[in-house]
């Protein structure tokens, strides 16, 4: 492009407003939409790590220890949320632990329900009164062992955004159905009624783990975890429009370690992690501080 062409560029930029420019790049063709928004988003989303202890571990001194390491980390807040989603009962004291040190402690499976007679329920106005800030939902492990929907899931989100929380939103295929060919069919359908009822896309972060990738140690490979972020962005920008894609942030969860966080990381469309064994050890450090220099 000559200098004549780009001094034209800046000057229609300059001249236009916000607006003009969004109606600008949305009448673009597809391919050359998804450009402009890559370059004008390219390492603008804040990163965000979810640390998934789910039972563990076994005991409070336990719980301690893992938290004094953490607490070491070194890591900028402006690059990165880090959160610990702790077992129930281990989760006001692992936030006692942490202190100020700048990781949260989330919920693991918030309640689509109140207050009151719902037994063996964690709901939304009691974790927020005791400064529970995040909480997950739908994890798979939901889904899969005690028949969560994808009905409830939306319930849950709506309760959750009402009360303010910030959202991991857990999606993400089996072994069979990614063998069908079927991986973007079900985040779309896992996704389809929730997309349109989010109401602070700052809080809102999607979850991508694919279920044969959970616990296994088997990791999608960076070129898988893109190529399915990239189509779950994708179907945002159909669903919400384009400056909601943008904005959304997506983790990749599955065996997620220190060992491939710089790989996985450095792909568009991987905004952070979400992570079950590897949060469990003290080397959890390493992947805070990756994402968060
Ligand atoms: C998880 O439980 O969300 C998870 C990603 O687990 P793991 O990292 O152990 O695969």
């Amino acid at each position: 492009m000559g200098a004549g062409a780009s001094t034209g560029i800046s000057e229609a930029v300059t001249a236009a407003s916000a607006a003009d420019m969004a109606a600008a790049v949305a009448a673009l063709p597809d391919a050359e939409k998804a450009k402009i928004i890559a370059a004008l988003t390219a390492g603008k989303r804040k990163n965000v790590i979810g640390g998934n202890w789910k039972c563990n571990p076994a005991s409070m001194a336990d719980v301690k220890s893992l938290c004094a390491a953490f607490k070491e980390a070194k890591f900028d807040t402006s690059k990165v949320d880090v959160v610990i989603c702790a077992c129930n009962v281990h989760a006001v004291a692992a936030k006692e632990a942490l202190g100020d040190c700048g990781i949260e402690v989330g919920i693991q499976n918030i309640s689509k329900t109140g207050m009151g007679a719902f037994t063996g329920e964690v709901p939304v106005a009691m974790a927020v009164d005791m400064g529970f800030k995040w909480c997950l939902i739908g994890h798979s492990e939901r889904r899969s062992l005690y028949g969560e929907t994808t009905d409830d899931t939306v319930e849950k989100l709506k309760v959750a955004q009402a009360g303010g929380m910030s959202i991991m939103f857990c999606i993400g295929e089996s072994l069979a159905e990614r063998e069908g060919g079927k991986t973007d069919e079900v985040n779309k359908s896992q996704l389809d009624a929730a997309l349109p009822l989010v109401t602070d896309w700052d809080k809102f972060v999607i979850a991508y783990e694919p279920v044969w990738a959970i616990g296994t140690g088997k990791v999608a490979t960076p070129e898988q975890a893109q190529e399915t972020q990239r189509n779950i962005r994708k179907f945002v920008e159909e669903k919400c429009g384009a400056d909601k894609a943008a904005k959304v942030r997506i983790q990749y969860g599955g065996s997620a370690s220190p060992d491939n966080v710089e790989n996985l990381s450095a792909n568009p469309d991987i905004d952070g992690f979400l992570v079950g064994g590897a949060s469990l050890k003290p080397t959890f450090v390493k992947m805070i501080e990756h994402l968060g220099k």
